[in-house]
């Protein structure tokens, strides 16, 4: 595996490697690698002739100072994982290579009503860091394919409108959530829950479960307000939990076919973000 700290360099070798016709697929990350994001690049193996994986903690999609300094960072293990999942080149680049001073944010205020809803109510300019990153990061590599997980599942929103206003020859695929045995789903965020914190948290599934089987019961309202109440009493702080239009994120009054649940929470210090199609 290739590491490039530098766009240049990065674009430069790519562009060798376009002109040979080489189908290239790309695996976006923050780093502090697990089963997750081994999976994209798993994904990105079996479906490019040449994968490559960057690792960089964006600071413009964090809206908490305290968020991104306590953001956990495992570079020599991260580099060992790509290695042994047969990653071709590793984008780990500092700040000033994709950042100037004071550069402003592009904008995703305009792609539809679901950018401003869960997430993006919550965390005010997350998805505008998120778009201005890719939009840099799509324009140097240049990929043939991405590969996205649903665990971000208004993140793959985001990156599909992006994808299709400005980078229409890229195909996006997005990848199921790696779960560990107990339902958590896998996040860079997991190592920083105390032991008691991690035996709680695999109860956030098992609500995401519970709404799947009231949802087909049909008494998915009466779980929902219950659940609500349930995962906001310590050690969890809810944010929310929604049953939404897979499209829109509109939040459902009424049984759908397709729906999705998606919740939001903080566990101690931790903030943890899941979801399940119903
Ligand atoms: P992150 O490093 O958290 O920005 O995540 C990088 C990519 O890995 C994103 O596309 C995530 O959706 C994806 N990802 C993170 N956790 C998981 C998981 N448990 N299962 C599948 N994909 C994941």
């Amino acid at each position: 595996m290739i590491l490039f700290k530098e766009a240049r360099a990065l674009k430069a070798h790519l562009s060798d490697k376009k002109a040979q016709d080489i189908r290239i697929g790309f695996v976006p990350t923050m780093g502090a690698l697990h089963q997750g994001h081994i999976s994209l690049i798993e994904q990105a193996k079996a479906n490019s002739d040449y994968v490559v994986a960057s690792i960089f903690v964006n600071p413009t999609q964090f809206n908490n100072t305290a968020d991104l300094l306590n953001y956990p960072k495992t570079i020599d293990k991260d580099i060992s994982m790509l290695l042994e999942a047969g990653c071709d080149a590793l984008y780990h680049p500092e700040v000033s290579d994709l950042y100037q001073a004071n550069e402003p944010k592009l904008s995703a205020a305009d792609y539809g009503t679901f950018i401003h809803v869960l997430e993006g109510a919550k965390r005010p300019g997350h998805f505008d860091g998120v778009v201005t990153i890719l939009t840099k990061l799509f324009d140097w590599v240049q990929p043939d394919i991405v590969f996205f997980g649903q665990k971000d599942y208004q993140q793959c929103l985001v990156v599909k409108t992006l994808i299709k206003r400005k980078f229409q020859a890229i195909q996006f695929v997005a990848c199921p959530i790696i779960r560990e045995s107990d339902g958590l789903a896998m996040s860079s965020r997991n190592i920083r829950l105390s032991a008691e914190e991690r035996a709680q948290a695999p109860r956030i599934y098992k609500a995401l479960e519970n709404l799947k089987q009231n949802w087909n019961a049909g008494n998915w309202n009466q779980a929902l307000v219950q659940l609500r109440q349930e995962l906001d009493q310590t050690p969890f702080e809810l944010e929310y939990l929604e049953v939404c239009d897979p499209e829109t994120l509109e939040p459902l009054m009424e049984f759908s076919r397709d729906a999705i649940a998606l919740i939001a929470l903080q566990l101690g210090h931790t903030r943890l973000i899941d979801n399940h199609i119903l």
